[in-house]
């Protein structure tokens, strides 16, 4: 049987990377396209001499030509962490709407699936909880992460409208909170801010009086979703995320724990519209996917510290050669 073929935008990035991982687990044949503002090809080097990869460095907002045939676009494309959308407001928003409408028009050319990366964040500051799809969500437009919520929400309305106006074979997942290896160690978010901030007996840094709730998913579980749902025949919107919920505090002591950490918890301001509860409900993944996560907290946080441990370590001894 030919191979499949899958291109995946942002394919260098900490989700886009585990997913070109596991396609070719799967036997595709795949393209990666990332133009590195914040993914690396550090988390591709692995593959370096697999024949069925490839890695082009391009931005995705300009026209998107690969040759041949496209079994699957998957579109991974976009800053991810609060700080990086801000330090990148407009190409936030260019890479949701404009990269969007690129990949679209490649699904469409090809005549393959396609697959948006969305987002928990379209829910906003949510006033319905826990969070289904058919809530609207309550996203402040004008606000500093409406950048990324506005362009998830659009590139969600540019995929209905190519599935409704031409015919694209399209699916959305809104992930919801997902860490594990490949997370940049410097990325603003709680997972590598509070177990790089513990393993360096720094104070780990609550926002506000960290009884905001979030819900983590480890991302070989998010990977098995979002494998899933693309051989679904799904079209509407899927979350996918780890249903348990807790808040920044607690979650802070449970970094000290795992880590063995004796650093303080130390409180600082709360970023402009963070929302203050999220958990996902996945009653559709489990009914349409048969998918729900597996891996604990526990179990899938010791593998993330152990890749910390090894990335700050070779930071410290380049610092002594000095
Ligand atoms: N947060 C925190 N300390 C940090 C980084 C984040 O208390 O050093 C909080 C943040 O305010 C939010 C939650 O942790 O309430 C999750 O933040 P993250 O940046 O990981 O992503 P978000 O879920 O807000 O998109």
């Amino acid at each position: 049987m030919r191979k499949k073929v899958s291109v995946v935008l942002g394919g260098a990035g900490f989700l886009g990377s585990h997913l070109v991982d596991r396609l070719l687990k799967e036997g595709h044949r795949v393209i990666a396209i990332d133009n590195y503002i914040t993914g690396t090809p550090k988390n591709l080097r692995h593959l370096r001499n697999n024949p069925s990869f490839k890695l082009v460095k391009q931005d995705v907002t300009n026209y998107i030509s690969v040759p041949g045939r496209v079994d699957f676009v998957f579109n991974f494309a976009s800053p991810a962490s609060p700080i990086d959308y801000l330090q990148f407001p407009i190409q936030t928003l260019k890479v949701g709407a404009l990269g969007t409408h690129r990949a679209l028009g490649l699904a469409k050319k090809k005549k393959a699936t396609f697959l948006l990366a969305s987002t928990s964040e379209v829910y906003g500051d949510p006033l319905v909880h826990p969070q289904a799809e058919d809530y609207w969500g309550n996203v402040n437009p004008i606000g500093p992460r409406g950048v990324y919520d506005e362009a998830k929400r659009f590139a969600e309305a540019m995929t209905m409208a190519y599935h409704r106006a031409h015919g694209v074979d399209t699916r959305i997942v809104r992930i919801f909170n997902t860490y594990g290896p490949r997370m940049r160690l410097e990325d603003g978010r709680v997972v590598p801010a509070f177990i790089s901030q513990a393993l360096k007996g720094k104070p780990l840094t609550v926002f506000g009086d960290g009884l905001q709730t979030r819900s983590f998913c480890f991302v070989s579980d998010l990977m098995e979703g979002i494998y899933r749902l693309a051989l679904s025949d799904e079209n509407d919107p899927v979350n996918v995320g780890n249903p348990g919920e807790m808040t920044v505090l607690d979650f802070a002591r449970v970094i000290l724990k795992l880590t063995g950490s004796r650093s303080r918890i130390e409180h600082e301001p709360l970023p402009v519209d963070d929302p203050k509860v999220r958990q996902p409900d996945i009653s559709r993944a489990r009914k349409h996917l048969g998918w729900e996560p597996r891996v604990s907290l526990e179990e899938g946080m010791r593998v993330t510290i152990d890749y910390f441990k090894a990335t700050i370590r070779p930071v410290r001894s380049r610092v002594k050669m000095f």
